[in-house]
Order: structure tokens, then C-alpha cells, then sequence
């Protein structure tokens, strides 16, 4: 058999979130990153991608390498050591979220390799150097991989800051080191695709951060990425010197507080810090509230600021909110609602609508993208995370820099990498699960609520004896039609099951079940056009 590499998306292809690949060569498979995307849909709080096919490597897989600490790269840890123990290979920052994590799961033993931008190690024929890029959260990797077809680059996700701010790193030599000896391969992200230019500096946002605090006569609320340490670290600083002590909301926020400053990233804070309910006590402009939420999440603490639900912190006439952050697609419905709560209450909303400064994107715009590419001139190009319009899109730009073994894939695609060809052979099963709280919802699950949730329930009692149907059926409908309709067409369709199921045997109760929900079906979309979960209960006799 000639071994030849092959690359294999199972996540984070014409989606945004859930980022996770395989890469292939003979016997031995690793997985890059390992992530989960948000959802309210139907009940769930994230979906992950479909681990089916790294399950079926069984002891190729030797092991997960985690490019940073985003919830898109590490969130689908727990869910996929639950099932299937590798050792995970993560940059410090990123470790010590995954460490908090796999407790809260009470997982233990995971073999946990941690290494910072520069380390490198070797597993089976990969050989393996993180290189560091900028991006909104510390300790952001890249990966240099040495293949036995030559060297791909995984950019993981990246901007290139022309000014980065303190801890910022990008590996600017190394890679051009790297593009001196060939790459043979170019997986980048495709994040900003759809942005002309560059990227705004975080450092500006830092400033323009700090003129609004200034700006505000009574308390301030920043709203931003937890995560986003350097973020974080510039309101503290900010509310140092403008005399403010912080309170953070939200378990996020204090939990990324703690790391960084376990990690060193940010100056000790303690002196700053005051609880909730210590800030209710203060003057109304010695006080900074961080809180996370700013994408108004159900729940988090920003949301229930904004209805008025948080128990000691009540905002009002003269305060600022601040969110220095961004709308993420998807979610403009629920953080309008939030910002008007605010504005109907008299408290001066700031967000990056209007003042476009107050944030700096993670992810490079197209001339970070285009510049990525000529500091690497791979031979081959594939980009990656991003909706296929932002792939298309990124595609372009490596076309126009010269590239001409360009692929487009899709999660599932087999890409087949040789020292001279690059092709998509092949496809494997992919797909998504839902997750509510810690739980996996099997398909099923979502399968019965999306029925529910858009056509409603209906609920079949059927009596059976010796075999037979008993008596005439119950029929319960819920949400499937209008109030005065409800009794009738309830009433029609017990008629309607009776007179399919009278005079037939059933051998066993589930194939009364099977026929009445069959008969219902059929009598609702013929009759109603209605499609509802239907259930069907036998009662005990026999
Ligand atoms: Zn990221
Ligand atoms: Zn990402």
C-alpha cells in the first residue's frame, strides 16, 4: 500500500464553531482541536461534531493537538474522552481551561502535554513545532507539521497585529524559516475572509476602551470576551488608574481572571476587587462591573442585568454599559433586546455599532490572510473554519498570490496530499450532536422536539384485549391545532384509529402502538396538513 497523507475536516467546514480535523498516514491518525459551537436550538446549549469516524481508529488515533484555548477548539474535550482516552496536547493557556473542564466532568487521568509557541514534539510520523500567532486569547499556536510528504502549516485560528500589545507573539521568522525550506501544504483560517484590510489593533481598542471609562460619570460596565485576557488585563488596568474597583459577574469572567492570573498574564488584582454586593456600597464612580454575556445568552450575567434580575446590582439613570466585543451572526435578536432593557432605563449603551474602536477582531482580514500566504508560499492551499462563502472567499486570495493547488472542502471530505498531488478521494460519515448541560441529546431527542416544537404532540390511549382493540381510542392533542378545533379533530382521529385497528389481532401491544400512530399519521397530513410527534400508548390488559 503507498501511504500517502490525508487531511480530513470533521468539523468547522461551511459551519462556524465546532473545529476539529484529522490528519492521516498509514497507521497513525491525530486530531486537530476539538471543539463545540453555541445553540439555543430546541433546548440545547452547544453541538459538537460527530466523533463517529476518529472512534473507528480505535489505536491510530495517538492523539488530539489543541491549537488554543477557545471554546470552538477545546469545548468537545470532555464529550470526546468520555468515550475514548488520547493524550491532548495544548499550549498553557488552553491547558489550564481544559484541566477545569475535565474536572467539572470528573475525568481523570487524561494525559494532559503541555507546550508553550516554539515547543515541539513527535508523534508517530508527525513531527510537530507550535508557532505563535496573535488572536484574541493567550498562548494562540499554530502548527508546523513535518509529514512524510513535506511540511504543512496549520495556522490555527490568527490576526497579524502590526503593533501587538505585551504577550502578544507571532513567530514571524520561523515562519519564514519554514517557507525557505517548502511547504508542501497551507490550512488557514478563513475567519475574516469577508473583511477588506486589516484587522484593528487591540491596543486601540485598549484605548478607546479607556476614553469611554473616562467618559462615564457614574458606574461602568464592560461587557467583553472573557477570554480575552489582554482585554481583561487593560480594564484592570483602566480601573486602577481611574480610581474604580472592579467587580466581575459571571463565572467565565472570574474563571479567566483566575487563570491569567495564575499564569502571570495579568497583575495581581485582589486590591481591586470588590463582591457585588460590596459595590452597591460604593459611589457610583468608583465602580467597574466586568461581565460576561455579550452575546445575551439566557441567564448570563449581563442579561440579567439588563431585566433587572441580578440580586444586589441594580444599574440605573447615568450608567454606562460598554460592550467591547461583537455581535457574533445569530445573536443580534437577543443583544438588541438586551441593549434596549438598558436604554429604556436611562443608561447610556456603548457598543461597536456606533464606536467601531471599542473592539479588535481575533481573527485577520483579508490582507492578514493575503500576507500569511506570501510569508508561507505553500505549494498547495486549503482554507479553513468558515461558512463556505468565507472559504470561497479565501480561496480567491491564494489564487491571486499564485497558489494553484487550491481545495475547497467540506466537513467529511478525504483530502489525499502527495508530494505532487492534492485531490479529494473520498468522503466519511459526519454529523452533529447536541448537548444540554453535560448530557449528549442522541438524535432522536432532537428529532421528537423539532417535531413538537413545530407541529405539536399528540398522544394516542388505545385499550387492547386479547389481541383486540377494546374499546374506541383517546386521543390527546397538544399545540397541533386551534382551541375550538381541538375537540373534534381529536374526536375524528380517535373514529379514524378505531376504525383502522377494529378487527385486526396484534400479537403484541407495540404493533397496536406502530399501526395507530401510522393511522394518525397518515389522517393528519392527509386531512390537516399537520406534522406532530405522535405517541401511542397500550394500556395493561391483554
Ligand atoms: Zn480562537
Ligand atoms: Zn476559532
Amino acid at each position: 500500500m503507498t501511504d500517502s497523507l490525508r487531511f480530513i475536516p470533521l468539523g468547522g467546514l461551511c459551519e462556524v464553531g465546532m473545529n476539529c480535523a484529522a490528519l492521516a498516514w498509514g497507521d497513525a491518525t491525530i486530531a486537530i482541536d476539538c471543539g463545540v459551537g453555541f445553540t439555543d436550538e430546541l433546548g440545547a446549549d452547544m453541538v459538537h461534531p460527530n466523533f463517529g469516524w476518529l472512534y473507528e481508529q480505535g489505536e491510530r488515533l495517538r492523539a488530539i493537538v489543541v491549537t488554543h484555548g477557545h471554546e470552538d477548539h477545546i469545548g468537545a474535550l470532555p464529550y470526546f474522552l468520555k468515550r475514548f482516552r488520547v493524550p491532548v496536547y495544548a499550549p498553557p493557556y488552553a491547558a489550564a481551561l481544559i484541566q477545569d473542564r475535565l474536572a467539572e466532568h470528573r475525568l481523570e487521568d487524561v494525559e494532559l502535554r503541555v507546550g508553550a509557541a516554539g515547543s515541539r514534539f513527535k508523534i508517530g510520523p508527525f513531527g510537530i513545532e507550535r508557532f505563535g500567532v496573535h488572536h484574541s486569547i493567550a498562548d494562540a499556536t499554530g502548527l508546523i507539521l513535518d509529514t512524510p510528504v513535506g511540511t504543512v502549516v496549520h495556522t490555527g485560528d490568527f490576526k497579524i497585529e502590526s503593533e501587538p500589545c505585551a504577550g502578544q507573539r507571532f513567530d514571524r521568522k520561523r515562519l519564514e524559516e519554514a517557507a525557505r525550506d517548502g511547504v508542501r501544504l497551507l490550512l488557514s483560517d478563513s475567519t475574516g475572509a469577508d473583511v477588506e484590510g486589516t484587522s484593528d489593533l487591540e491596543r486601540n481598542a485598549e484605548t478607546a476602551l479607556e476614553q469611554w471609562v473616562a467618559r462615564s460619570p457614574h458606574r461602568v460596565v464592560v461587557a467583553t470576551f472573557s477570554s480575552n485576557v489582554f482585554r481583561l488585563r487593560a480594564a484592570f488596568r483602566i480601573a486602577r488608574e481611574h480610581g474604580r474597583k472592579v467587580c466581575l459577574l459571571g463565572m467565565s469572567v472570574r474563571k479567566h481572571t483566575e487563570t491569567a492570573s495564575d499564569l502571570d498574564l495579568i497583575p495581581p488584582v485582589e486590591s481591586v476587587l470588590v463582591s457585588a454586593e460590596e459595590a452597591t456600597t460604593l459611589p457610583r464612580d468608583q465602580v467597574m462591573i466586568i461581565a460576561g454575556g455579550t452575546q445575551g445568552e439566557r441567564g448570563s450575567s449581563l442579561t440579567r442585568l439588563a431585566h433587572e434580575e441580578h440580586s444586589y446590582l441594580h444599574l440605573s439613570e447615568g450608567d454606562t454599559v460598554i460592550f467591547s466585543s461583537r455581535i457574533i451572526p445569530g445573536n443580534e435578536l437577543p443583544v438588541l433586546d438586551v441593549i434596549n432593557r438598558f436604554e429604556e432605563r436611562g443608561i447610556e449603551v456603548i457598543t461597536r455599532h456606533e464606536h467601531p474602536e471599542i473592539h479588535a477582531s481575533g481573527h485577520g482580514s483579508r490582507e492578514e490572510q493575503r500576507a500569511m500566504i506570501r510569508l508561507l508560499q505553500p505549494q498547495a492551499f486549503v482554507p479553513v473554519h468558515g461558512t463556505h462563502h468565507h472559504l470561497r472567499r479565501h480561496a480567491e486570495l491564494a489564487r491571486e498570490e499564485g497558489v494553484t493547488e487550491i481545495e475547497i472542502l467540506q466537513n467529511g471530505s478525504v483530502l489525499e496530499v502527495t508530494r505532487d498531488s492534492l485531490a479529494v478521494v473520498d468522503s466519511v460519515p459526519v454529523g452533529r450532536v447536541y448537548v444540554e448541560g453535560m448530557e449528549p441529546l442522541g438524535d432522536r431527542v432532537m428529532e421528537d422536539r423539532r417535531a413538537m416544537a413545530s407541529g405539536g404532540i399528540v398522544t394516542i390511549l388505545i385499550s387492547i384485549k386479547d389481541g383486540k382493540l377494546r374499546s374506541s381510542p383517546r386521543v390527546l392533542a397538544r399545540g397541533v391545532v386551534g382551541n375550538e378545533l381541538r375537540s373534534p379533530v381529536e374526536q375524528k382521529l380517535a373514529d379514524h384509529v378505531r376504525s383502522k385497528l377494529k378487527g385486526r389481532r396484534f400479537t403484541q401491544p407495540e404493533k397496536a402502538e406502530e399501526a395507530a400512530i401510522e393511522a394518525a399519521r397518515r389522517f393528519l397530513i392527509h386531512n390537516h396538513r399537520k406534522r406532530p410527534l405522535i405517541t401511542a400508548v397500550v394500556d395493561g390488559g391483554s
